[in-house]
């Protein structure tokens, strides 16, 4: 057995080689890449992906893993070997479906929808978009035919984020989850003035908001020797090694939360790459069990950390030597109820806890729409208005504040956005068992620590890497499957005592 998981480590190295090469392409794309790069980088990743797409369906490494299937099975379910034949044996019997013309295809349509994107944004015209989301929309519904299904398209779709997730349940746990945000949105909106935000938006030197953000990072525990941070125009993480993980961030300079919570975000996702371990890296286990999982501990650290009243007990002091001007009518108390004001508003990754996951829904019922065939590409801006009107009760005022303000669908990534919600859940499940486990962590935060925090998720979710799917990870760690309870719970607890409702 050890010879034949040797030959196939080595050759999964060369997979893995090839993808963080990609990475490092997309990376620069979003980055520093001059605008008429475009075209010869949609080419480059669209070689290197297809490489690396055919270098992992090859033939002899469906022979080795079924060979390896079997000794595997003695071995222990959560052992690094065990658990890498198994996740890659499900990656390989996946990627064996899809023929490699269509990986380059919608790589290469993916390139340059994204610079399509960009400028339709920027001009917020949706027409500049809408025939390059037709054909990412075309991509995936074959795709998703390629993968297969049992019950429907968007489940092969949404497994390629969320492996074993299925529609049907993310529909279960969202339907009361609706219910519930929406019952709380209704009480606040009665309240909308018990929270003042103006101070947010006072003007900010991008600068300063650049250098605190990193002395926030830096202390939560982003190690700038093994990471960096740039500007992007949607912020992002991507790791092209264990001791090379990138963030971005975008600054604005009359909205404070931007650059801040978004630092802090990314900054959530760059420390479960940081905290995997070497055994791992450069193997199909390196990285998150999820997407869902990735976008808990982005969560847990901008919302349920960064957004919580210890964590502003210690920082807000700093805030206001570091912006004494715009801050000087403000206390600690004054600013935590500011950064935690609940209103519908138009840009999803500006959205507040509560209103956030109607957002998601709304995107989640759009895509199955889309792939089902019962929405036309060119229709969306009205039905998303729509949506947003009956959601949240307001109307954007153009595109770019509506359909187009998301870079997913230019990549085609259809699928993904449920994720967000999941890892929302998941965030608050996952620091309620932290304090549980270890009760210091709330004082610890107040006082500027966030060692033990940390210390705990490397233990329990980040050293796992891939191993586990989402439900599994859940399990494991808090004893009970992926739940809505819990969030919700925190939800009303945190917001009924600002809001008093
Ligand atoms: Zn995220």
């Amino acid at each position: 057995m050890k010879e034949k998981l040797e030959e196939l480590k080595k050759r999964f190295a060369v997979v893995n080689d090839l993808q963080r090469a990609a990475a490092v392409l997309g990376w620069d794309q979003q980055t520093y890449m001059p605008p008429r790069g475009a075209s010869a980088r949609a080419e480059q990743l669209a070689t290197l992906q297809k490489l690396a797409h055919e270098h992992f369906i090859a033939d002899e490494n469906g022979a080795l893993l079924n060979d390896l299937a079997a000794s595997a099975a003695q071995l222990p379910y959560d052992s690094d070997d065990t658990s890498l034949i198994r996740v890659t044996k499900r990656d390989y019997d996946q990627a064996k479906r899809v023929p490699p013309a269509l990986v380059e295809e919608m790589a290469r349509v993916a390139s340059l929808a994204f610079e399509a994107w960009h400028h339709a944004r920027a001009e917020s015209n949706f027409k500049l978009f809408q025939p390059h989301l037709e054909k990412n929309v075309a991509l995936r519904i074959q795709l998703a035919n390629y993968l297969g299904y049992t019950d429907r398209i968007y489940d092969a779709l949404l497994d390629q984020y969320e492996p074993q997730m299925t529609t049907a349940q993310v529909e279960a746990i969202f339907a009361p989850l609706k219910k519930e945000i929406v019952a709380l949105v209704r009480k606040i909106a009665h309240k909308a003035d018990a929270v003042d935000a103006a101070v947010l938006h006072r003007e900010y030197a991008e600068q300063t908001q650049w250098d605190f953000g990193v002395q926030v990072i830096k202390r939560i525990g982003f190690d700038f020797e093994r990471a960096r941070q740039d500007k992007s125009a949607h912020p992002f993480t991507t790791s092209f090694a264990l001791d090379d993980v990138r963030i971005t961030t975008r600054l604005s300079k009359n909205f404070l939360p931007s650059a801040l919570f978004g630092t802090i975000h990314e900054t959530g996702h760059a420390l479960y790459d940081l905290g995997g371990r070497a055994e791992l890296d450069r193997t199909p286990l390196a990285g998150g069990a999820s997407l869902g999982a990735h976008e808990s501990q982005s969560r847990l650290w901008e919302n349920v950390v960064g957004r919580s009243r210890g964590f502003w007990q210690f920082w807000f002091p700093r805030l206001r030597e570091t912006f004494p001007a715009q801050l000087a009518d403000q206390t600690a108390e004054s600013f935590y109820r500011a950064v935690n004001k609940i209103a519908p508003s138009f840009i999803r990754v500006e959205a507040d806890e509560v209103t956030y996951g109607l957002h998601i829904m709304l995107r989640f019922e759009m895509e199955n729409a889309l792939v089902e065939g019962r929405l036309q590409v060119a229709d969306v801006p009205e039905a998303w208005n729509a949506k947003m009107k009956e959601y949240l009760g307001i109307v954007p005022p153009d595109d770019a504040r509506g359909c187009l303000q998301d870079v997913h669908w230019s990549y085609g990534d259809l699928g993904y956005f449920a994720t967000y919600l999941l890892g929302s859940m998941f965030a608050v499940q996952l620091y309620d068992k932290a304090t549980r486990d270890v009760p210091a962590i709330p004082e610890q935060i107040a006082r500027g620590e966030f060692g033990a925090l940390l210390g705990w998720l490397r233990q329990n979710v980040h050293t796992h890497g891939r191993k586990f799917t989402l439900d599994e990870l859940a399990r494991r760690v808090t004893g009970e499957p992926l739940q809505s309870r819990s969030y919700v719970a925190y939800l009303k607890k945190k917001f009924g005592e600002i809001y008093q409702v």
